[in-house]
């Protein structure tokens, strides 16, 4: 399970300390969805910087069961995401000179997976979210949800425990974003917590949780039986 334990991130800038998260406590529950939702600036991205290990608290703590991220130095946690995080960007990332396929085997390469492996699962991954006829394609000729389902094939790549997007239906159609949705619902359903930033009612309608923050803090937890927990 992941945590959030008191975090507090303040950033010095020549106008003064900026007081982004102001002590953030919660337990994202494994197979649910959890939004992430607040006005622009409230914090969101501070939290999933902090949630990822991209960004190490001033105080409080992340623990992914038993292990504290800050205590973990950048070559182990450049390990640890690799193996247990997944990542989806509302501008998908994929790497534009590589085939669907290859994107999607690419951080199975960095994991030691050996080539035949790799080709195998990145197939039964694009074949999961609908994409399998479009292996062969470079993320430039796919369309906005087919890029999306790529980059959700990509998070999985190394069978995480989280999944981390950030408005990932951001750039979408509506029902592209649909699609999308229903993808993010399924990866929970494997038993993986599901953490996503979003301004779009839709997804937080079809979230299991949904965490309101504001100036740094969570203003109020819905759905779930943890929110006893925030
Ligand atoms: P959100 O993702 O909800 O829009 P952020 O977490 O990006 O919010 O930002 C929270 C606050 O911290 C904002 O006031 C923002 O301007 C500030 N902030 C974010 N990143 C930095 C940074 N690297 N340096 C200084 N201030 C930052
Ligand atoms: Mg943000």
């Amino acid at each position: 399970m992941l945590r959030a334990e008191g975090l507090v991130r303040t950033y010095a800038t020549p106008a003064g300390p900026v007081h982004a998260l102001q002590g953030v406590d919660h337990a994202f529950t494994p197979g649910r969805v959890t939004a992430v939702m607040g006005p622009s600036g409230s914090g969101k991205s501070t939290l999933l910087n902090l949630l990822a290990g991209f960004d190490r608290p001033d105080a409080g703590h992340v623990r992914l069961d038993d292990l504290a991220l800050d205590a973990v130095n950048e070559t182990r946690l450049a390990a640890l995401r690799l193996r247990h995080f997944g990542f989806v960007f509302q501008a998908s990332n994929l790497i534009s000179v590589l085939p669907a396929r290859a994107n999607v085997a690419f951080p199975m390469g960095l994991a030691g997976v050996a080539t035949g492996e790799r080709l195998r699962r990145a197939d039964a991954l694009l074949e999961r979210f609908g994409v399998a006829h479009r292996g062969g394609a470079l993320p430039a000729k796919l369309s906005g949800g087919e890029r999306q389902r790529v980059a959700l094939a990509r998070a999985l790549a190394n069978d995480p425990q989280v999944v981390f997007a950030d408005e990932p239906t951001g750039n979408l159609d509506r029902a592209s974003g649909r699609e999308v949705i229903g993808a993010l619902r399924e990866v929970a359903a494997d038993g993986r917590t599901v953490i996503v930033v979003t301004h779009d009612a839709a997804v937080a309608d079809a979230a299991d949780v949904t965490l309101a923050i504001a100036d740094g803090r969570i203003t109020s937890v819905e759905g779930g039986d943890d929110a006893e927990a925030a």
